[in-house]
């Protein structure tokens, strides 16, 4: 997917800029970009950061980032900021969502408007020079980012720099969230697609943007342009799993919601009759973790860690193109502790199972150290429709997650229709149960339960109204 972060200062912003870019690395493996505007022109400079961490590559670059405006990304596709110079002046961009009407939209501004584009090394187009494009058909800069934002199917969220001051824009249905931080020497503001990305720099929570909401901001003060104006869905993955820990969207915190997922996941067993004694619960590293913490304190048993990520040589960002080399990373990452598995019995969490080859793997290898039993907890329902909103990483083809694979296997077909999803997928009914069970023994566990879909959006605490659950039940 990717993440966005812009600054204006009373005073240099190259180094707040850096490291609130570089707060959003969790989020892309591709691209990383920042541009500062030094009055006359902006100083920018793009890197590929798929082997080595964005500080790496834009340390060198910042002595010639001088300027009190600035914005950046990290990117897992098109290299950002774009910067053009259009009727509005000259205007820099990042953004982070989905056009999925991309190829229609490029068309008609080639034939109607005889506008061109640069292609891409992958021979697509850039989503952000796109949305530049569509931006420019209009006479007022404010009218020509609404503009963008009805046109683009999918979802758009994006700062543009123009005018003195930044422009920061939330996409129309919130899927994304958009943060702002004020100095707390009053010297200025900074908005974020995480909210943890400014805790460090000094900055105070100050304004989070709703819907379609836009605000322009200068180092004095921070207006909105643009009031929200349609229903919320934002996308409860990003508390589920792709979210930093230390962020807040809409008032709830990432960490603590994952706890939440942990024990209404231990209440939905103690309810159903599915709680087991174990001798530990413990999660599958990073995000299966705060799901097992949650999990653990509320069926009050021990928490530990018999698996152990080794992080110092393995950056997030080394990330091969070919599936069964990142499988075989995701694996050794991982190292189990002998003595915390033989001959125990464990409970394993993690937040989702996507294809589940991953989590075979480490299952395979849980199972080489002979535990007693090893059961596994998944803090959400089965994934069973593709994300056609925001850009993700870890998104496999619909008809490849292990939901969908399973429902071939039980129906004996090669594809799915919605009425084999909707019974499959109904919590609790014997074909629910049978889809759980057929997983449950592809994968090699002991007992194997899912977090109904109330009990995750329980968890976040917002209404559940306002929150996108496409990738569950396929509900827009
Ligand atoms: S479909 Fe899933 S991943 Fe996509 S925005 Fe909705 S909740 Fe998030």
């Amino acid at each position: 997917m990717g993440g966005i972060f812009g600054i204006c200062s009373q005073d240099e912003c190259a180094m707040d800029l850096f490291f609130g870019v570089d707060y959003h690395s969790h989020l892309g493996t591709r691209r990383g970009g920042m541009a500062v505007f030094d009055g006359k022109r902006y100083n920018r400079a793009i890197h590929n950061i798929e082997n080595s961490p964005f500080r790496t590559k834009f340390e060198d670059d910042l002595p010639e980032m001088t300027g009190h405006l600035g914005i950046g990304c990290i990117s897992d596709g098109d290299p950002q900021p774009v910067i053009i110079n259009s009727r509005f002046g000259t205007l820099a961009l990042v953004t982070v969502g989905r056009i999925n009407n991309k190829a229609e939209l490029v068309r008609e501004l080639v034939s109607k408007e005889n506008a061109y584009f640069t292609e891409m090394s992958t021979g697509q187009i850039n989503d952000t020079e796109l949305t530049a494009a569509l931006i420019c058909q209009k006479g007022e800069l404010l009218d020509g980012i609404r503009y963008a934002q009805e046109k683009i199917d999918g979802s758009m969220s994006m700062i543009a720099s123009a005018d003195g001051g930044l422009y920061a824009v939330r996409d129309r249905f919130g899927r994304t969230p958009l943060s702002i931080g004020k100095k707390e020497n009053g010297g200025g503001y900074c908005v974020s697609l995480e909210s943890s990305a400014y805790v460090n720099l000094g900055y105070k929570a100050y304004y989070e943007l709703g819907p379609g909401e836009i605000v322009f901001m200068t180092p004095d003060g921070v207006r909105s342009v643009w009031k929200p104006d349609g229903p919320m869905k934002m996308c409860t993955f990003l508390w589920l799993y792709y979210g930093f820990p230390t962020s807040d969207y809409e008032g709830t915190n990432v960490e603590e919601m994952r706890y939440h997922c942990g024990q209404n996941l231990a209440d939905q067993d103690r309810e159903n009759g599915a709680a087991v004694e174990v001798d530990c619960a413990a999660g599958i590293p990073d995000s299966g973790t705060p799901h097992a913490i949650g999990y653990a304190n509320q069926a009050h048993i021990p928490f530990a860690r018999p698996l152990i990520k080794y992080t110092p040589t393995w950056p997030r960002s080394f990330m091969p193109k070919d599936q069964s080399i990142r499988n075989l990373i995701a694996r050794m990452k991982l190292i189990p502790v002998d003595s915390l598995i033989r001959g125990k019995k464990l409970l394993l969490v993690d937040d989702s199972i996507v294809r589940g080859t991953q989590l075979r793997g480490i299952m395979d290898e849980m199972l080489s150290f002979q535990p007693k039993e090893l059961h596994g907890r998944v803090a959400c329902p089965p994934i069973l429709y593709d994300c056609k909103y925001l850009n993700f990483t870890r998104t496999a083809r619909q008809n490849e997650t292990i939901s969908r694979q399973t429902i071939m296997k039980l129906e004996g077909t090669d594809s799915v229709t919605e009425a084999q999803v909707e019974k499959y997928s109904a919590f609790g009914t014997p074909h629910y149960r049978c889809l759980v069970e057929e997983i449950r023994k592809s994968l090699n566990f002991t007992t194997l339960e899912y977090l109904s879909l109330d009990g995750m959006l329980s968890a976040v605490g917002i209404d559940k109204c306002k929150l996108c659950t496409y990738c569950w039940n396929g509900k827009e």
